[in-house]
């Protein structure tokens, strides 16, 4: 029976002959269908992955060179455009469109062979913390099917949890790779901003998306960032830093490092008793290790969850005035005699669903004229002063460690009805996506209550290596059995 345990034994087990590539594709397939209830696809190309199998397999059999996904399974988010298939963002208002082009990431995933065996789901344009919002209904954890798996990567996260394919693409705005990474206990990483093309990716709030990856260990992670990292002559955002090598994760020297926490952070009342406990642990652990680990003063918390809602939404409004009706998805069916803008509103009202609508609504509204320096103006300040705290944090500290989210997995429904609840309980993840610095949850924990969370690490802009390194160095130290 094929098991998949990483990138590089697999590629191993093909060199020795031991397995296929079609042995993995028909055993995901498998998987898949048997976890079907989990909802965490929108769509699996079976036929053509098995077909892209076996003709790895037969490259491989003429002693052709492998790219460095040689037959790695990976799944998409359903923001991540892949020519001739179908893309819904997970709307109503993106019915029966396909891409017309590749995303970079894909362009670059496919290049070193890799096989995209499907699309996962999520919230509706990545606006959301469970995968509730989705057109394609909600995505259940895998590990207690009355929790959410988080959001909106939810499909994403589930995808690698269930093992239902090697590795996944999600993104984050927000927190969408790393919050559901946390609760279903997978890797979960998102890069600086700037390191991965967004070419491709339809666009929540353009100055905060990255692609980000799933994965069941850190060197997956690195492999995968290695191929789709980098300048891309289609997104000038794309940062022409050099990208870091795969092989220089897993082979770094453990060293002393200089560690901070947000003090307000840890002592903030919305965090679960239970994970700031097994949190100072790890630092007492971290200390008798040899690192050294300070508290920060973060005078800025408050402001993070309301900067990141005003400025998201205003980016968000302005992003989705794009789907009207007319080019693209659904269209509404009026009457002949209506006028532009009601067909307007008819086709936006009828293709968002409420979340989307709330966001596109609160975005308008912060942008209007009148309110614009009280909010938009403000909260780009409050933008600027984090910036501004990160540099200081990274003169005298190599990393900055909080929870990843101050709870674990949520009970299904449980937020839907509160929406500021929800959007609290971003505040641990915003941050990065505030400053642009890349972040990772791995997972270390258990709860008493049986689910998983993780630890959130943040390293400095572009200092994707260090955080890569010392995240697989303490996966393989710290991790807790469950
Ligand atoms: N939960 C956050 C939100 O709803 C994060 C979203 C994201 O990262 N795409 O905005």
């Amino acid at each position: 029976m094929f098991k998949y345990t990483s990138i590089q034994d697999y590629h191993t087990d093909l060199l020795n002959g031991t397995v296929l590539c079609t042995d993995a594709v028909q055993h995901f397939l498998l998987q898949i269908d048997k976890r079907s209830n989990l909802n965490a696809y929108t769509q699996v190309f079976s036929e053509e992955a098995m077909q892209k199998a076996a003709a790895l397999d037969q490259q491989r059999k003429d002693g052709k060179p492998m790219g460095k996904l040689h037959g790695v399974v990976i799944s998409i988010k359903d923001v991540i455009c892949y020519k001739d298939h179908a893309i819904s963002a997970g709307s109503k208002i993106l019915q029966n469109f396909n891409s017309v082009y590749n995303a970079t990431a894909v362009e670059r995933l496919l290049a070193e062979d890799a096989i995209i065996i499907g699309v996962t789901n999520c919230d509706e344009f990545a606006m959301g913390s469970t995968n509730e919002n989705s057109a394609h209904g909600k995505v259940l954890n895998a590990l207690d099917e009355t929790r959410v798996p988080g959001g909106s990567s939810g499909g994403s996260a589930v995808a690698v949890q269930a093992g239902l394919c090697m590795v996944s693409l999600g993104s984050d705005t927000g927190g969408s790779v790393r919050q559901p990474a946390d609760f279903c206990g997978v890797v979960g990483f998102k890069p600086s901003y700037g390191r991965i093309s967004r070419y491709g990716l339809i666009a929540y709030a353009s100055s905060f998306d990255q692609i980000g990856i799933f994965a069941n260990n850190v060197p997956d992670v690195a492999q995968v960032l290695e191929v789709i990292a980098g300048e891309d002559e289609f997104d000038s955002t794309a940062a022409s830093e050099a990208v870091p090598a795969a092989a220089a994760v897993t082979t770094a020297p453990v060293k002393p490092l200089r560690i901070a926490y947000f003090r307000e952070a840890l002592e903030s009342p919305a965090l679960d008793a239970e994970i700031k406990e097994n949190i100072l642990a790890l630092i007492d652990k971290l200390k008798a290790d040899g690192h050294t680990v300070s508290p920060v003063d973060f005078e800025y918390l408050d402001y993070i969850v309301p900067a990141y809602y005003v400025l998201t939404t205003a980016e968000s409004s302005s992003n989705l005035s794009r789907f009207d009706g007319v080019k693209y998805g659904f269209r509404a069916d009026v009457d002949k005699k209506t006028d532009l803008t009601d067909f307007y509103k008819a086709s936006r009202s009828g293709g968002f669903g409420w979340e989307v609508k709330r966001r596109i609504m609160l975005g308008t509204f912060v942008l209007s004229a009148g309110y614009y320096d009280a909010y938009f103006t403000k909260a780009q300040q409050v933008r600027q002063l984090l910036v501004n705290k990160t540099n200081m944090v990274f003169n005298q500290f190599d990393a900055l460690i909080l929870p990843t989210a101050p709870t674990t997995a949520f009970r299904i429904g449980e937020k839907m009805e509160d929406p500021i609840a929800m959007y609290l309980a971003d505040i641990f993840t915003v941050f990065s996506n505030l400053t642009g610095i890349p972040g990772i949850s791995i997972p270390l924990f258990w709860h008493s209550n049986g689910m998983p969370y993780g630890l959130q690490i943040m390293t400095n802009r572009f200092c994707e290596l260090s955080l890569l390194q010392l995240s697989h160095q303490w996966i393989q130290r710290y991790r807790f059995a469950g």
